[in-house]
């Protein structure tokens, strides 16, 4: 029951499982209109009512019961973590998240991906966890903080989301750090970063602080397109930095390309459409996972040639990180004042 198909979930030599101790979730950006949770949530709604009774909008929903399952796993799984929620969601308390933690801490032959949308909660919950330590027991140990079982990462879907979400992740502490750019809606430049209010623009990726990018277009009947040159550049920042780029999916379309029907081509820019926005709906299945011909497949992993060729650009740009250790700290501390604030002002107005 708890195995998937997710493509960034099949890591070499470990089983791809999904762990849902949350089910449901409320729509809080672009990148949730044409939610998968959702559709499968009504799905589940009819043969698993008592997990899945409540409506998927109407709220997150904490499962005591499934907390522990990743113990019963014995062999190594790559588990995503709320595959129909997301974590950090209002309604999930910081106590429940912190037995999520206790369980993925106790799990060290498996590998955890989490994803959220809410990196402003992400942050506050680590804040809360340096200040009160919660059931923090098993952080008394430097080598097993952060946990070097989980990859921690925020979904962003365009260039506003990255601007707002990335620079909370940045601040929590986490081994491996992801950025899930999936469904893509627009290009999204995470070498030319721009800094909150401010026009110096910075390259983050540089820093080593991202470690693995997903990219995917959108699926489902509603699918919007993803423009071929986004996925390219995506691809091309993550080379040319050392970072792992693992492409999932095209989604429901996938480039046109000569002889395509010429009367089926769309446009993923109707009003500034040229040869190369051109794109062609297909279906997931037939649009594969091809970026240029190539099945990008990389994952982050300090033997793999990209992670030593990240290793040897961090040396290279150790003066890129320490400007932005520098010249942001007060940026940062203000950032976490404003992540608290704003998540209880959000927490008020629900
Ligand atoms: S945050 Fe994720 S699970 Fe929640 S509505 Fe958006 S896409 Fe769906």
């Amino acid at each position: 029951m708890s195995n998937t198909n997710i493509e960034w979930c099949k890591r070499p030599g470990t089983i791809p499982k999904v762990w849902n101790p949350v089910t449901g979730c409320n729509k809080i950006s672009q990148g949730c209109k044409n939610c998968y949770a959702e559709r499968m949530h009504k799905r589940l709604q009819v043969m698993h009512p008592s997990k899945y009774g409540q409506d998927f909008t109407a709220g997150a929903v904490c499962h005591d019961d499934l907390l522990t399952l990743p113990l019963k796993w014995k062999k190594p799984c790559t588990v995503f973590v709320n595959s129909m929620s997301d974590l950090f969601h209002k309604d999930v308390p910081f106590s429940f998240i912190d037995k999520v933690f206790e369980t993925m801490a106790k799990s060290p032959q498996h590998t955890f991906i989490i994803l959220t949308k809410r990196a402003d909660r992400m942050l506050e919950f680590f804040t809360m966890l340096d200040k009160h330590g919660l059931n923090r027991v098993f952080t008394t140990n430097d080598e097993t903080w952060p946990l070097p079982n989980l990859w921690l990462g925020v979904s962003v879907e365009d260039q506003a989301a990255a601007d707002e979400r990335i620079p909370f992740l940045l601040q929590c502490p986490a081994a491996v750090r992801v950025l899930s750019v999936e469904p893509m809606l627009g290009p999204v430049d995470i070498i030319t970063y721009t800094q909150e209010g401010k026009t110096d623009r910075i390259n983050f990726l540089h820093g080593g602080k991202i470690h693995q990018v997903f990219c995917g277009g959108e699926s489902g009947p509603d699918a919007r397109p993803m423009h071929p040159n986004w996925a390219r550049s995506l691809q091309q920042q993550c080379a040319a930095s050392g970072v792992a780029f693992f492409f999932k999916q095209w989604g429901e379309y996938r480039p046109w390309k000569n002889g395509d029907p010429i009367e089926k081509f769309e446009h993923v820019h109707p009003r500034q459409g040229n040869l190369l926005s051109r794109v062609i709906k297909v279906g997931k299945h037939k649009a594969g996972r091809l970026l240029d011909g190539v099945e990008w497949n990389e994952f982050y992993n300090l033997n793999s040639s990209a992670m030593s060729k990240r290793k040897n650009q961090n040396k290279i740009q150790t003066e890129a990180v320490e400007l932005y250790s520098s010249s942001n700290s007060k940026q940062r501390r203000n950032i976490s004042k404003k992540a608290v604030k704003h998540s209880q002002t959000k927490e008020r107005k629900k």
